[in-house]
């Protein structure tokens, strides 16, 4: 598939090419339905948009990370076409409580409004927000884990490293962001522990840059399934060894769950950068596209500083087909959500 509107629209830095993505929605080759596993749908207002564009792409069900007061407007609005993940009240990062007593209260509310699954986020960054309740082996995650399943949650999401990309520039200091394979040590002995949970590792795993770890998580760890979610890290690792991510789609039907990662708040409102992530991710997943990514990603330019900061990653699609596709795009998560 190549684009057929390239340069027809204003360029930004979610279009580079100038696509119409409106118009390029409708070249897919598959039809059917698609949920979107991983999102964060802040308000009614920035819903509106993302669903009109969440329509253009063929996705029929978004589940969401959404501050727990927004919910009841958004279901109100859009009933079963969403659901919501449990997370912290990130808007009060700094204050104190935030993540132990305040986010042990909103796991109870979350779980009484009907919420199912819950997101133990672990990137290393977190532990610049709080010394120790993001690691996924301390005290306080581990009380938090433990309500979680008391409460009756058994669909954990985690989001564990980040790319090698920051692990080379960002997180230079070892002893306080550890290395990026020690980040999964804890997580392997809770997928022991909490075995009649189902994980989903977001971002691939956390590890897109290495498929052939990911495929030891998922042999060692049954209950441990993964989404494809972060657009920008995903194209421009994913990319690179395109046919083995097909590959590792076709060997692994059924535990690899498409996800976006689409924010979506008052302050960013803009059809480019929600249609961008549908466009990109269903283009690297579906086609055999071999040219520029749309999107501009950070991370190029951060490792090797003398590229340009509006460079975009090669794009090149694994061209998954068949049961396999549907698989990722709707058979995986209708399983993992029953
Ligand atoms: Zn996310």
């Amino acid at each position: 598939m190549t684009p057929t509107t390239l340069n027809q629209k204003p360029i930004n830095d979610a279009n580079r090419l100038g696509l119409d993505y409106r118009a390029e929605a409708k070249g897919f080759g598959y039809g059917g339905p698609i949920i979107d596993i991983h999102t964060h749908i802040g308000t009614v207002d920035a819903a509106r948009l993302y669903f009109e564009i969440a329509d253009l792409f063929g996705v029929t069900k978004t589940v969401s990370m959404t501050k727990l007061e927004n919910i009841d407007a958004i279901t109100e609005a859009y009933g079963d076409r969403i659901e919501f993940i449990a997370v912290p009240n990130y808007e009060a990062a700094r204050e104190p409580g935030t993540f132990t007593t305040d986010w042990l209260y909103r796991m109870e509310k979350f779980r009484e409004k009907g919420c199912r699954i819950i997101k133990f986020w672990a990137a290393p960054r977190g532990r610049d927000l709080h010394a120790e309740a993001f690691h996924m082996d301390s005290p306080t995650r581990k009380e938090s884990i433990k309500l979680a399943y008391d409460l009756g949650y058994r669909i954990f999401m985690t989001h564990i490293g980040d790319p090698d990309t920051w692990f080379a520039t960002k997180y230079t200091d070892p002893k306080k962001y550890g290395t990026k394979r020690g980040q999964f040590e804890p997580l392997e002995d809770l997928l022991d522990e909490y075995d009649d949970v189902t994980w989903i590792g977001a971002h691939m795993g956390g590890s897109p840059e290495d498929l052939d770890f990911v495929q030891g998580m998922l042999d060692r760890h049954p209950n441990y399934v993964l989404d494809t979610s972060a657009a920008k890290w995903q194209v421009r690792e994913l990319s690179k060894h395109a046919d083995q991510f097909r590959a590792f789609c076709e060997r692994n039907a059924g535990r690899v769950l498409f996800g976006t990662d689409i924010v979506a708040n008052d302050g960013n409102i803009d059809f480019d950068l929600y249609a961008s992530r549908y466009w990109a991710l269903r283009t690297l997943i579906e086609t055999k596209y071999d040219g520029l990514s749309p999107i501009v990603d950070p991370d190029l330019s951060m490792v090797d500083p003398s590229l340009d900061e509006k460079s975009t990653a090669e794009l090149r699609g694994a061209g998954i087909g068949g049961e396999a596709l549907k698989a990722v795009y709707y058979g995986a998560a209708e399983r993992v959500l029953g």
